[in-house]
């Protein structure tokens, strides 16, 4: 599982389906190139994208133990703060305890912390089934029809 895969399964679990099933069109997307220039620039001076297994980190400090996510809008906040939770939780396995999450939204001026309680743990296995569960499945979920598909890089592929 990866916080890509949250995130989609808070979004959208059509959008789940085909990016883990490898129909991947993001990177003709304006909207989702625009988030990755903001990522890409914004900690320039303070640039530590970690990896781990199959999660990448925006920025991690390892003195105050926070891991820093960055977004562009506060739309999709739910996803955010579970793709958070679920990186929280990655670390935790590896033995890194006391870890806390900031999101940070530089184009609002806002950002919102994030900490994993033991029901958030439950929860995120429960979540894990159920991604297992929808991407192995050989239905496509169907669409659902949101202002934010307008946007969705799967938009042709759902609407047209
Ligand atoms: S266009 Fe809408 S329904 Fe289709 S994958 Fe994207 S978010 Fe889901």
């Amino acid at each position: 599982m990866t916080g890509t895969q949250i995130s989609y399964y808070f979004l959208c679990k059509r959008k789940l389906w085909l990016f883990t099933n490898n129909i991947e069109q993001e990177q003709f997307n304006d909207t989702v190139a625009m988030g990755r220039f903001i990522s890409d620039t914004t900690y320039e001076r303070q640039k530590h994208e970690i990896k781990i297994d199959d999660i990448v980190l925006d920025f991690y400090d390892a003195k105050t133990k926070t891991i820093h996510e960055i977004k562009k809008s506060d739309k999709m906040e739910e996803s955010h703060i579970w793709q958070v939770k679920y990186y929280i939780n990655v670390l935790e396995s590896k033995g890194i305890t006391g870890v806390t999450g900031l999101i940070d939204y530089p184009k609002l001026r806002k950002t919102e912390k994030v900490e994993l309680t033991n029901g958030d743990k439950n929860r995120l296995k429960e979540i894990e089934r159920d991604i297992q569960s929808i991407v192995r499945s050989i239905e496509l979920p169907g669409v659902i029809d949101k202002p934010f598909c307008k946007k969705c890089a799967y938009y042709d592929l759902c609407y047209v």
